[in-house]
Formats: structure tokens, sequence, C-alpha cells
């Protein structure tokens, strides 16, 4: 088999202190891969800034014109993590023979990206990166994040536990995953759908490099929210159910009444009454809000609107193409 031109995609975000360090790590990775004869000498490293306000497009410009391995993209704004590396993957797609994606911080183990191309020459189109354990993640993001892949789990969404977005993508699979237009992505939740050979790797996660976590509770809830609605229709049915449930309970409950009043034992005073005007109100509030979030996803599908917009990019000759109109 030709070795494969393989593209190493990095969403960035304000990652000025890490930058340095992760372009030299990498690229030592794709050098000793081009050694080995394991990949295309056209390789490269694909970084994607995702609008930062810092200095991270200035550091990727500087290095790609002293690194022959070094390219870059240049979003016209933020537009958020999986965006930005769909932006990435679209991107290397046109080029690329496979890609894998990796944040910019290093907390995943750049070692193993040999073990992942190892696996492609087995014959493998999906390989995953998977963290043998969370110590470096606090008590809190572990517990919930074990208790959300549980209820995934049951909800019947397959997702890969302790995967985040480090995965080697053949070509033909990459091509499959790009063909979901959906507005909401969650690659986690959709790479599994894809099918082909798919295979995982392990490895332990590190401590972030440099820098801050880009995300913060509010918007790895939203995530993970987020995730859940796109892939599954099982919470509008559990509020329909509860509604259901409701409404059996106040059908009794008013026979129950009914028959007291026509023996002749009224029930008294309004408590009953209140309890469950709150009660209902309380649920019926739920379900809009509920049936609304499903509402607000496809009034975002039916828009269609970008997800990102190219500024600038780099590519392999060092070469400024500016895409600006
Ligand atoms: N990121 C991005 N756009 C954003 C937020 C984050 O491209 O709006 C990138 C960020 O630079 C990093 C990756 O996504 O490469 C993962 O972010 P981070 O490490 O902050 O997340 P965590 O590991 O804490 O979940
Ligand atoms: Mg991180």
């Amino acid at each position: 088999m030709k070795a494969p031109m393989l593209s190493i995609v990095v969403p960035c975000y304000n990652e000025e202190e890490v930058f340095a360090t992760t372009a030299h790590e990498l690229s030592a990775v794709l050098q000793k891969l081009m050694k080995r004869q394991l990949i295309d000498s056209a390789s490269s490293l694909l970084f994607v800034d995702d609008g930062s306000r810092d200095r991270t497009w200035s550091l990727i410009a500087q290095e790609s014109s002293n690194n022959p391995l070094v390219t870059g993209v240049k979003l016209a704004r933020n537009v958020g993590h999986q965006n930005a590396l769909l932006a990435g993957l679209e991107t290397a797609y046109k080029t690329a023979d496979c890609v894998i994606s990796i944040d910019a911080d290093l907390q995943d183990d750049t070692t193993v990206i040999e073990t992942f191309v190892e696996r492609y020459h087995e014959g493998y189109d999906v390989v995953y990166g998977v963290r043998n354990r969370r110590d470096t993640d606090t008590v809190f993001k572990r517990r919930t994040a074990l208790g959300y892949y549980w209820f995934m789990n049951k909800l019947g969404i397959k997702l890969v536990p302790n995967h985040a977005d480090f995965r080697l993508l053949s070509k033909a699979a990459l091509g499959e995953l790009l063909k979901y237009k959906e507005s909401n992505l969650f690659f986690r939740g959709l790479v599994p759908l894809v099918g082909y050979a798919q295979t995982e790797v392990y490895y332990d996660r590190k401590e972030r490099l440099a820098g801050e976590s880009k995300y913060p509770l509010k918007k790895m809830l939203s995530f993970a929210f987020d995730g859940l609605t796109s892939f599954s229709v099982t919470p509008i049915r559990f509020v329909t159910l509860i509604g259901f449930l409701a409404f059996l309970f106040s059908i009794v409950a008013g026979s129950y009444a009914l028959i007291q009043k026509l023996t002749g034992h009224p029930a008294s005073g309004w408590t009953s009454l209140i309890i469950s005007i709150w009660l209902l109100g309380g649920l019926q509030l739920m379900g809009i809000g509920l049936i609304g979030e499903y509402v607000g996803k496809i009034f975002k599908e039916v828009k269609a609107r970008p997800k990102y917009a190219i500024e600038q990019h780099i590519a392999s000759e060092p070469k400024l193409q500016d895409h600006k109109r």
C-alpha cells in the first residue's frame, strides 16, 4: 500500500501559550512517521484558528513560513470547537488520505498517533483514542461524564466512553461523516454511526499544557444537552409519558372525589386543588420547554446557515491565499 497522506487537524482558540510546543511536538511525530515510511512526505499539520483574540493566528502564520509541515486556516470568527473541527476536516478532506484530529493543548498523548497510523495500515478506517484514566480531570467532571455515558447508553445513543475528539479517520470514513449536514454537530455521536472498521487505542490523558479550559461548566452542560437532544427523541417521549400518567391520576382522583360526594362525604378544602394546579402547570411548562428545545433545533436546521467562514488559508507551499472579497 502506498503511504497515505496524513493531515493532523488541530482546532485552536486562544492557544498562544501552547502553540509553539504543540507545533514542535506534532512535527516531530510527523517526521518520525515519514521516516518509518508509514505516511507520505506531503503529510502536514493543519491548525484551525477559531477566531482567537490572542496571537494564535500570527504564530501559526509565522511557524508555517519556517516549518513546511505547518499549514493553517483562519476562521472569520469564533464558531466553537466542533465547527472549527469541521472546517479543518473539510479542508483536509480535499488533499489527505486520512486525518487525525487532536486538541491544541496536548492533553492527548501524541505518541499514540503512531499506533493510530499502524491501525490504519492494518485496515481500520476509524481509530478512537480512549483515555485510560481521567486523573487529570476534576472528580466532578469524571462523575458527570460517567453519568452522562450511562444515560446516553440507556437512551440507545452509541458513544465510545472516555473518547473525546482524538481520532483517526480514513478518507472513506471522513467522506461519509461529512455527509451528515446537521447544524448541531456532535462528532462523538456521529462517528459511530458512520460504520466501517472501527477500533480503539488507549492512552493516558494529561494535564492541559498551559492556559485554561475553553469548556467552562456552562458550555459543558450545553454541549451535553445538545448531544442528547440531537440524537434522541426519548426525552420528549418521557414528557408525554409523565403527562399521560398525570392524566390517569386525575381521572382516578376525580372519580374518587365524585364517589365521595355522591355518598355524602364531599372532599373539603382547596389544598388538593392548588397542588394539582401547580403540579400540572409545572409539568406543562416543562413539556413545552422541552418541545421548544426540539423546535429550536428544527428552526436551526431549516435555516441551514453556514457553520464557518474561512478568512485565510495557508496551504502546503507557504503561500497566503486571501479568501476575502
Ligand atoms: N476550541 C476551539 N474553539 C472554541 C473552544 C475550544 O477551537 O470555541 C479548541 C481548543 O483550542 C482546544 C480544543 O478545542 O484545542 C478543546 O478545548 P479545551 O482543551 O479547552 O477543552 P477541554 O479539554 O477542557 O474539554
Ligand atoms: Mg483540553
